[in-house]
């Protein structure tokens, strides 16, 4: 099966999709054909990693990972999606993403990108150099997934100060192959810093440098899999297709969602739930498409203005009025945020976490009418302890924190604080080489 880039006619194999990252016209990969009936032929209660294997094998036919994908995606998969009922409600439903090492959802794309890239790369001398810019998930999910892998360093840039004392030791606690640098400026200065690095041809000659953001098919083709495995365990159980609400911000997981539903998992409908971040509420809503500056939220991994993966979603629906038939968008403050947690917590005695309450507060908005179809289930996208700074105070009780993650907050931090400039980075660069 061939990629092609969003923006032209670059047509490339799932390796060097992977490899590459985004496409040479500066376009995202998406597939060329859609194999509905990949889907179709699940047999019914395989586990997670085997729906994913059988899943993505036709994405990989012929491509020179086809060979490994059993073991990339039982590598990847090693951790449950559970989905769990909610309290008193007949339907509805939660998909737990957040079992993996820094759980969070990006746990599974940042191991599957891993575990492929690690195969690529393999028996080749240069170690392949990965600079990520993180305000959050990101970061430590990619660092965690690389963490130890043979031929692959890994520096990972957060802005000093800018991030959660919880987030900062999932980014600085790992060592080894994983070199964590405080960035002096805001996340926008580590982000413009990783650009210019990779435009830099001195830097580009000195090191073999390549990106793990969720724009990289590696991350964001596997995460279609937990859809397909959710969507026919709920049919198995009601009957009827899944309705799904996605804490949404990049685009990345709900571009995989409708993915899986365009490969025929049985998806009825599908719901963008959104911080203030609007631009894409908006769309739907106004016709007009206005990329903007991200504003903060407490919901801080979906701080974005400018979802790149729009891109990958209006390859397939080009304008507003076909997007809106295919999703809805729904943008939700963080006042309503904070008294959704409140809420929840009291009435089904759940910690969400600000990304996955956002889900909630829009499951709860949508007209009953639509509430009653279901069967819905809500997304929840990472561990409520991951922010127990926003959690605790709202529901006047400690987050338990699960193993994976207090094992993390047992290692020791490091890091080293840079100025946003490329000197100082090239010199931690050759530093860590
Ligand atoms: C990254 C992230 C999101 C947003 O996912 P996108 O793929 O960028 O839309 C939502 N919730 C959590 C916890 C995240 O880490």
């Amino acid at each position: 099966m061939q990629f092609v880039s969003t923006r032209g006619k670059e047509q490339v194999s799932l390796s060097t999709a992977i490899t590459q990252g985004l496409a040479a016209d500066g376009g995202l990969f998406v597939p060329v054909t859609w194999p509905a009936a990949a889907v179709a032929q699940l047999p019914a209660g395989d586990n997670l990693a085997q729906v994913a294997e059988k899943f993505l094998e036709p994405f990989a036919r012929g491509d020179a990972l086809a060979p490994h994908l059993a073991a990339i995606t039982a590598e990847a998969f090693n951790f449950p999606a559970p989905l769990l009922p909610l309290r008193d409600e007949a339907r509805l439903s939660v998909l737990e993403l957040f079992h993996g090492p820094t759980a969070a959802f990006k746990d599974f794309g940042a191991r599957f990108l891993a575990a492929a890239l690690t195969r690529l790369r393999a028996g080749l001398q240069r170690p392949l150099r990965i600079l990520v810019a993180t305000s959050g998930d990101t970061g430590g999910a990619v660092a965690a997934a690389f963490h130890r892998r043979p031929g692959v360093q890994v520096t990972v840039l957060f802005p000093k100060g800018l991030v959660s004392p919880t987030q900062q030791q999932q980014l600085t606690c790992w060592g080894d192959n994983v070199q964590s640098l405080a960035v002096r400026g805001s996340f926008d200065d580590c982000q413009a810093l990783v650009k210019q690095a990779f435009l830099d041809p001195a830097l580009r000659s000195e090191f073999e440098l390549s990106s793990a953001n969720s724009i990289n098919l590696g991350r964001l083709l596997p995460q279609a899999a937990y859809y397909v495995a959710a969507s026919l365990t709920v049919q198995r159980q009601t009957g009827a297709p899944a309705s799904f609400v996605i804490p949404s911000g990049n685009l990345g997981n709900s571009t995989a969602c409708v993915w899986a539903r365009r490969l025929g998992a049985p998806i009825e409908e599908i719901v963008l739930a959104h911080n203030a971040n609007r631009t894409v509420p908006d769309y739907l809503s106004e016709g007009v498409l206005r990329m903007r500056a991200s504003v903060p939220t407490l919901a801080s991994a979906m701080d974005v203005g400018s979802p790149s993966n729009l891109e990958r979603l209006s390859a397939l629906y080009p304008d507003a009025v076909s997007l809106g038939a295919a999703v809805s968008a729904v943008s939700v403050e963080d006042n309503a945020i904070r008294a959704r947690i409140r809420a929840d917590h009291d009435r089904y005695g759940v910690i969400w976490c600000p990304h996955t309450a956002t889900a909630a507060e829009a499951w709860a908005r949508l007209p009953a009418a639509r509430r009653e179809r279901g069967p819905w289930v809500l997304v929840a996208t990472a561990h409520p302890a991951k922010f127990r700074e926003i959690v605790e105070p709202l529901i006047g009780r400690p987050v338990p924190v699960p193993v994976n993650l207090a094992r993390l907050f047992e290692l020791p931090a490091q890091y080293a604080e840079i100025d946003p400039t490329l000197a100082a980075l090239r010199g931690r660069l050759a530093e860590a080489a």
